[in-house]
């Protein structure tokens, strides 16, 4: 059997281990510190100036804590896309709130305009103003930016930007993770760049940053005694991991055009198969290709892909089942169109590590061409 090819596998730079070795010469072995503070000044910058980041134990937590500081509560309902990875819609249930699925547009795969209009018409319409948007940028493509925020902001309501997936990416040039009133980023060990286990809370405003560094170090007020006046969290990231982070934030932009890379070779090579088609970046949107995703005529060519290629010991994986579809949220609301049981039925996510060999890549899209006899 030959080597596993994975979905997408962490990337070493070889530059975190001199920041790992500084940080045990230091003894700075603690969720605070130099690296963590320069962590966050590198994703600053590379964001840009005017964002505030809080660097967090991982892309879970941030969301945590930004429905915390959007005082989200009990019995409050929150608009959440559908079509995502559970972390996006988990800490709603962990605040005592309900999601509100909102089903996706066929351009970017993400939180459709109309649904979410219809959707927060019809909570209006049943008493309760929706407190929060959960809005993805699926696999790196930004989401409808302008069109969704036109409408949080009609009805004032705050958008949570889950850029889990899409650090790198950008929509008419301003990076992804800057749009949101708050903006989360995850550096879990799948994700573009890792620190194993890893996310950031991103906001303008410094004294929500402030905020949520408080709240994620058990909220001990500014006291000798140990005094709390609000519930608190562990959530801050440890020193040791921010040292990963550093040395990879060093080559992030490398990782997003390797990435690229990997898109454009497969959509080269199957340009003559008919049945498999790609996700196009509409005008001005620039997606860091985080996986690239193919899309099959049917669940029965994508299954039959999928498992011709696990014989050959390489890892695909059907695009996120949508929200509305897991048994654990059978009973939450939902505005679906059929777009995202339509792309759950047909996708299939490809290999796309920034680390994959040429001859990686080959064994890849041979094993698709002889599924397709060509
Ligand atoms: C990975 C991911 C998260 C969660 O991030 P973790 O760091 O793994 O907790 C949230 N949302 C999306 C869309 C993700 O892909």
């Amino acid at each position: 059997m030959e080597s596993k090819i994975w979905l997408s596998s962490p990337h070493m730079s070889g530059k975190e281990q001199s920041f790992i070795n500084n940080a045990f010469e230091t003894n700075w072995i603690a969720p605070l510190g130099p690296h963590v503070n320069g962590f966050e000044s590198d994703i600053q910058h590379y964001l840009k100036a005017d964002s505030q980041v809080a660097a967090l134990s991982s892309g879970t937590a941030a969301i945590h804590l930004g429905l915390v500081l959007l005082n989200i509560g009990q019995g409050d309902e929150v608009i959440c896309q559908s079509k995502t990875f559970s972390a996006s819609a988990n800490p709603i249930i962990y605040q005592g709130a309900t999601p509100i699925f909102v089903d996706s547009e066929k351009e970017t795969w993400n939180i459709c305009p109309e649904q979410l209009e219809i959707a927060i018409k019809d909570r209006i319409s049943k008493g309760k103003t929706p407190k929060a948007i959960i809005a993805v940028h699926l696999y790196g493509m930004p989401y409808k930016v302008t069109e969704i925020h036109k409408i949080a902001k009609a009805y004032n309501i705050p958008v949570l930007e889950d850029s889990a997936e899409a650090l790198g990416s950008s929509y008419h040039s301003v990076k992804c993770g800057t749009f949101g009133d708050i903006a989360i980023l995850s550096f879990n060990g799948n994700k573009i760049i890792t620190t194993s286990s890893g996310g950031a809370l991103v906001t303008k405003d410094i004294k929500l940053k402030e905020r949520a560094i408080f709240l994620a170090t058990q909220a001990r007020e500014n006291a000798v005694e140990y005094l709390h006046e609000s519930i608190g969290y562990n959530y801050r990231l440890s020193n040791v991991l921010a040292g990963i982070g550093r040395g990879q934030m060093d080559v992030l932009d490398d990782r997003v055009n390797e990435r690229r890379a990997n898109y454009d070779f497969y959509k080269d090579s199957f340009k003559t198969i008919e049945e498999l088609t790609f996700i196009k970046e509409p005008e001005g949107y620039y997606s860091n290709r985080w996986l690239t995703c193919l899309l099959t005529p049917s669940k029965t060519i994508r299954e039959g892909i999928r498992t011709s290629l696990n014989a050959l010991n390489i890892e695909t994986r059907p695009l996120w089942k949508p929200m509305h579809q897991q048994p654990v949220f059978k009973d939450a609301p939902k505005y679906i169109n059929g777009v995202s049981d339509d792309l759950f039925e047909k996708g299939l996510c490809l290999p796309s590590g920034s680390n994959l060999t040429e001859n990686e890549l080959n064994r890849v899209t041979s094993a698709i061409k002889t599924y397709f006899r060509v």
